[in-house]
């Protein structure tokens, strides 16, 4: 790519300042943070246009074509400036009008265009992608609204308000008027020849290509291309012969509603007619977008496989596999059997959950209506699926099997089987999950398709999770480690060397007690409280989900908080607990953990008894900019999803990296980073995948756990007989009523084994050297959890030509 030279950006900005001045008849030193971002924002997008896009040649590489339904790509400008290498320059340039480069940053509005790892984990893969010169596209969607902006009310319930990120026109982004798509939808299929059907939609909604640069460190510039839906007119909905579906939920089915918003759902369907249509409407600009790009290089279809791979993020893109069949059976005229030797060797799958109600399925009827000869399409893959079915399996084992691998099932469409079948290549995101989607979701599959399964552990990119978010941590790390850490994290391992050089260990001890003084101050901010930067710093930051298990911590403070006031002399290691995440705003159970954690958080804070001792803090909002300022100031990392339930997870990472002590179950990546970490570096508790399931299996009874340990059901009493909820016994009911009598995901069994681990977590801080020991040897281990490092997996394992 032409790099751009410091001078000659600086030069530029120089002259755009002067220029902006004049025209507001205002001098530099009068303008307003607001102005500031404003004006950093141009210079950096147009020195970005200037040299974008750049076409990284295809060697010995196919362009990844990455579909995802959400982005969750957090600020951009402070991360383009330091992909310039230009952000020291820029800092020192703002300082002259006595400004600091980290408060005009403030300004940018996150791009919340996702729920959660999902689509950080997407984020990510795009800078890493870009920092490696790898050809790649991100596609999405131009949501107008991203996820919600979360509130708390007096009573500590979460409200939830629109987040028009886009009103006053981001300027990082630029429209794309010449590669708009046109999308059908409905209407009727008739028959041409045995394979190709002409569909006459009933409506078509147009496209819109928003590109965002993704500049990738010391790499490539390329886009994330967002879809906006436009239209003249609403859908007629007396066009569908039979609109029994499509009625139920009329008022939403407005064309140019189609991309307003984000469904707020993480680990759930919703079901709903309009999420299908984003999900085909994402599909079909996308696939229809890369085969323009590949056509239009003279290559021809056959050859698709060869320079194109398109990576499905989930299943929420799966119906690009019957899009792309679509067009070239009816569009191109292939065979049956052409169109497949394509398609099947174009797409990559990648499964982010076991959650059955995550699993997405769709009515077949819903399908037929809004998508008649895809729903053929996938009826023909499902029959020639069957007679692979029947041939590899023996009588007696059919009809499990078949029961297993369908993609109709009892009238649904099963879009992760449609997946499995339609690629050429399956991966779960951790070592862990992947053994898992083999052995429980899939195992018939895994017979049928020899080689098909594969595992990439997710990472994180070092770039926004170390160097932006945590620069102290990355001088230190600048100063002390040979080589560009930035773009090789395997260059931590150097670190090992220093842990018992005294200089490095206060050094690095000294960094997290400032990061905690910043954060400290944000708290105050954002909820008024003072906190103590002597504690512990014990975090939990991610979606609200009963699976993650923030009741079990929960229930661990209320059992403290108690302990401490029946004994108050006893010796006790000052804690703040910091929590942030939301939940879906239809998710009863999830809401009810958010107001119970602030309801006990107010009792907490304002005990006189707990001062300095016990805090809890509630960080409202949770963004990746948030995640940026609590991460690099944590001690303790909580990552306590039920065994076999977290794919992966991201945060993890980014904390264990960050110098946190990962306090965790055996699940997810969390085995992956006790194995790198060492074991005596990370706090392990709780049932196993393997003991959960005979756990299940003798029959699960939470409530002798709760008659059978005191803590435990005092804290569950304090929760029922109002104590955090002003004398309401009703409040919580449902929570309580929950964990007593069906409590899936085990909370009371891991009860007695977290509360251990906690208190293993108190006495090792007491020890303050072997403490910050085991952090930076977190940090030093840890650096195969780079992004970078499973773009190179990815690259080796699926995308190999
Ligand atoms: C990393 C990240 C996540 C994922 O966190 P998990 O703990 O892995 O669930 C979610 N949201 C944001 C904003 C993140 O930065």
């Amino acid at each position: 790519m032409p790099t751009i030279s410091n001078a000659s950006f600086m030069t530029s900005v120089e002259q755009e300042l002067n220029q902006y001045c004049q025209e507001r008849f205002i001098a530099p030193e009068q303008l307003s943070n607001t102005q500031w971002f404003q004006f950093i924002a141009k210079c950096s997008q147009s020195t970005i246009l200037q040299n974008f896009p750049t076409n990284p040649p295809l060697v010995n590489t196919r362009r990844v074509n990455y579909l995802s339904m959400e982005f969750l790509i957090g600020r951009l400008l402070g991360n383009n400036l330091m992909s310039l290498s230009v952000y020291q320059d820029v800092d020192n340039f703002v300082a002259k009008y006595g400004k600091n480069l980290v408060d005009i940053l403030e300004e940018e509005r996150d791009p919340s265009l996702g729920n959660g790892g999902l689509g950080r984990l997407a984020a990510c893969y795009l800078d890493s992608m870009a920092s490696l010169s790898q050809p790649a596209i991100g596609y999405g969607l131009h949501y107008q609204y991203g996820l919600f902006k979360q509130h708390f009310n007096e009573s500590g319930e979460q409200l939830e308000t629109g987040d028009s990120w886009n009103r006053d026109f981001y300027l990082q982004q630029y429209h794309r008027p010449d590669f708009q798509q046109k999308v059908g939808f409905g209407g009727t299929v008739a028959q041409i020849t045995d394979d190709q059907y002409d569909w006459q939609p009933a409506w078509t909604i147009q496209g819109e290509a928003f590109d965002l640069p993704v500049v990738g460190y010391k790499g490539v510039q390329q886009p994330l291309r967002l879809w906006q839906g436009y239209s003249e007119t609403s859908f007629d909905l007396a066009q569908f012969n039979d609109g029994q579906y499509l009625q139920a939920e009329s008022h939403v089915i407005d064309a140019a509603k189609l991309t307003k918003v984000l469904y707020p759902n993480d680990n759930h369907q919703e079901g709903k007619a309009l999420r299908l249509m984003q999900q085909y409407f994402h599909c079909a600009c996308s696939i229809a977008d890369l085969l323009r790009q590949h056509l239009a290089q003279g290559r021809t279809l056959m050859e698709l496989p060869e320079f194109e791979v398109v990576q499905l993020n989930d299943t929420h893109p799966a119906l690009a596999i019957p899009e792309l069949m679509r067009i070239l059976l009816d569009q191109h005229h292939l065979s049956w059997e052409q169109a497949w030797a394509i398609s099947s060797k174009t797409f990559a799958y990648t499964n982010h959950t076991l959650l059955p109600e995550a699993l997405e399925q769709w009515e077949d009827g819903l399908v037929a209506q809004l998508l008649p000869r895809h729903m053929l399409i996938i009826e023909r893959i499902d029959r020639e699926l069957l007679a692979k079915v029947r041939a590899e399996f023996n009588d007696e084992e059919f009809e499990q099997a078949w029961r297993e691998t369908a993609i109709l099932m009892d009238h649904r469409v099963r879009m992760a089987n449609l997946c499995v079948v339609g690629s050429f290549a399956v991966n779960g995101v951790a070592q862990i999950h992947s053994e898992l989607v083999v052995s429980d979701l899939f195992p018939s599959y895994a017979r049928l398709f020899k080689g098909r399964f594969h595992n990439v552990t997710n990472g994180v990119t070092p770039r926004r999770w170390i160097r932006q978010a945590n620069p102290p941590l990355a001088r230190l790390l600048d100063n002390h480690i040979d080589g560009d850490w930035t773009k090789d994290l395997a260059l931590l391992s150097q670190l090992e060397n220093l842990v018992d050089d005294p200089h490095f260990q206060t050094a690095y001890q000294e960094i997290k007690q400032s990061n905690k003084q910043v954060l400290a101050d944000v708290i105050e901010q954002e909820i008024g409280l003072k906190v103590n930067c002597n504690a512990i710093f014990d975090v939990q930051i991610k979606r609200f989900h009963e699976y993650k298990r923030q009741h079990l911590n929960l229930l661990n403070i209320i059992a403290t908080y108690l302990d401490l006031k029946a004994n108050p002399q006893k010796d006790f290691v000052p804690r703040l607990f910091i929590f942030a995440g939301k939940a879906a705003p239809g998710y009863f159970m999830a809401k009810q953990i958010i107001q119970a954690i602030n309801g006990v958080a107010k009792v907490i804070n304002n005990d006189p008894d707990m001062q300095g001792k016990l805090q809890v803090a509630f960080l409202p909002d949770y963004r990746v900019s948030l995640a940026e300022k609590i991460i690099p100031a944590a001690d303790v990392s909580e990552q306590i999803s039920l065994a076999g339930k977290e794919a992966s997870g991201t945060g993890n990472m980014k904390l264990a990296l960050n110098g946190a002590i990962t306090l965790g179950t055996l699940d997810g990546a969390n085995v992956e980073i006790a194995e790198f970490a060492g074991k005596e570096n990370v706090v392990i508790f709780g049932h196993t995948v393997e003991s959960v399931r005979q756990l299940r299996e003798q029959g699960y009874v939470p409530r002798s756990y709760y008659e059978q340990d005191e803590q435990l059901r005092n804290a569950i009493d304090a929760l029922a007989n109002g104590m955090f909820s002003d004398g309401d016994t009703q409040r919580f009911s449902a929570l309580v009523d929950n964990l007593l009598n069906s409590d899936y995901f085990c909370v009371l069994a891991d009860f007695a084994s977290y509360r251990e681990a906690q208190q293993e977590i108190a006495e090792r801080y007491k020890d303050q050297a072997a403490w910050s020991r085991s952090a930076m040897l977190n940090t030093a281990r840890l650096g195969t959890f780079s992004s970078d490092r499973s773009i190179r997996d990815y690259q080796t394992r699926i995308w190999k030509k």
